[in-house]
């Protein structure tokens, strides 16, 4: 077989060839598991590449390549989860950097820079889909950084990467784009002009909620370098069985996304229309406030909803113990559809006054839609919509 130019590929071919290249040694179609700590060298110091399994993986370098493939990136680095990704890029930032960050973020990265980086670095919490007040805040703080995750969760407001990007470029800030919710498939953030893009890979880049892990892709060569030392000196690097799985998981990627945005957007519509709903979030519907932006950055709108029911706390936890199918459970991006009140569950580690500020209420439900036949995700809706009346 003669090598491929991964560049002139499309996406859906790129998540099945880059890093599932035949095996040069036995031809096998599937990549070795390299389940190994160390690797033989021909004399000091001569060898091929690979010396130790916490810097370097052959399992994982393919991983590394297809993700920074599907993110038309330079460089790709994977991570022991999407939390060490982040917990790597914070300790490449100069120590005593004002970063301005979205209001409305993942939990787990909330925690992290409230309670581990707030030593660190300065954080400025500020609503990025808000342009005025962010350039207020650019003003203001003049900024090393700024983080921003779109849609956000679990509220998904939709920011403007292009126009956010540029501001930042404008006062010499790094820009970060937590891209977990719609993947490369349906948003591209460095194409739009973020510096660095990372990944919870354990969401829907794997999809089948077996493995934690993260990625981190850049342009930036000497930002990669820097990671990649840190990552190298801390040590969260993934296993070369779980680098394994998420190469056999991204494969679908492509038709995995058609799949939750199919479905996802027929529940949304069916949520809209039902009338013990309040209001419903989907970047795809036209009440959506950013929908414009949505349908402009991204390519679909993926298969994460969020919706207000109507009624109290107790009515919430009714209907979250009466669904059958939805698995009343955290994280999301699998290919069987999940259930959960973030409130209570991943965003308890979001004190309750800020939670309120941001419009995370009590009676906010956040569904990540999977690839189920779309009858039987409905049928369980109605009648947990029914049990719970009760
Ligand atoms: C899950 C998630 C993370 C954290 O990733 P882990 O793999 O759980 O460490 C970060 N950002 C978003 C948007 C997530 O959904």
């Amino acid at each position: 077989m003669a090598k491929l130019d991964a560049k002139k590929l499309h996406i859906a071919t790129k998540a099945i060839h880059v890093g599932g290249h035949p095996d040069k040694e036995t031809g096998a179609i599937m990549p070795p598991i390299y389940q190994t700590t160390t690797y033989a060298q021909a004399s000091p110091g001569k060898h091929q590449g690979y010396e130790y399994s916490r810097c370097h993986n052959p399992t994982r370098t393919r991983l590394e390549e297809c993700m920074a493939s599907l993110e038309n990136a330079k460089h790709g680095l994977v991570t022991a989860s999407g939390l060490s990704a982040t917990m790597l890029v914070m300790h490449a930032l100069p120590e005593g950097s004002t970063i301005l960050c979205g209001d409305d973020i993942y939990g787990g990265t909330y925690r992290m820079f409230t309670t581990v980086f707030h030593e660190r670095h300065n954080f400025i919490f500020v609503d990025t889909t808000d342009l005025k007040t962010l350039k207020e805040k650019f003003e203001e703080h003049k900024p090393k950084a700024i983080w921003i995750e779109t849609p956000t969760n679990p509220l998904l407001k939709i920011t403007d990467i292009k126009k956010v990007t540029e501001l930042a470029k404008k006062y010499k800030a790094m820009s970060f784009v937590d891209n977990t919710f719609m993947s490369p498939y349906f948003q591209k953030p460095l194409e739009l002009g973020a510096d660095v893009v990372m990944h919870s890979v354990t969401k829907f880049i794997n999809g089948h909620s077996d493995v934690v892990g993260g990625a981190m892709m850049t342009n930036k060569t000497s930002f990669y370098k820097k990671v990649w030392t840190l990552q190298k000196s801390i040590g969260p690097t993934q296993s070369p069985f779980d680098s394994w799985l998420v190469l056999r998981g991204v494969k679908t990627l492509p038709i995995r996304m058609e799949a939750h945005q199919k479905n996802a957007m027929k529940v949304a519509m069916y949520l809209e229309a039902h009338a013990d709903v309040e209001s419903v979030v989907y970047p795809g519907l036209k009440s959506h406030p950013q929908h414009a932006i949505a349908k402009r950055q991204m390519s679909g709108f993926g298969g994460m909803i969020t919706f207000f029911l109507k009624g109290d706390i107790k009515r919430s936890k009714k209907f979250l113990s009466k669904v059958k199918l939805f698995a009343l459970a955290e994280s999301l991006g699998g290919v069987e559809s999940l259930i959960e009140h973030p409130a209570i569950m991943t965003h308890a580690s979001v004190p309750k006054k800020v939670r309120e500020e941001i419009g995370l209420k009590d009676n906010l439900i956040r569904l990540s839609v999977g690839i189920e036949h779309i009858d039987d995700l409905i049928n369980d809706l109605d009648q947990a919509f029914k049990a719970s009346k009760k």
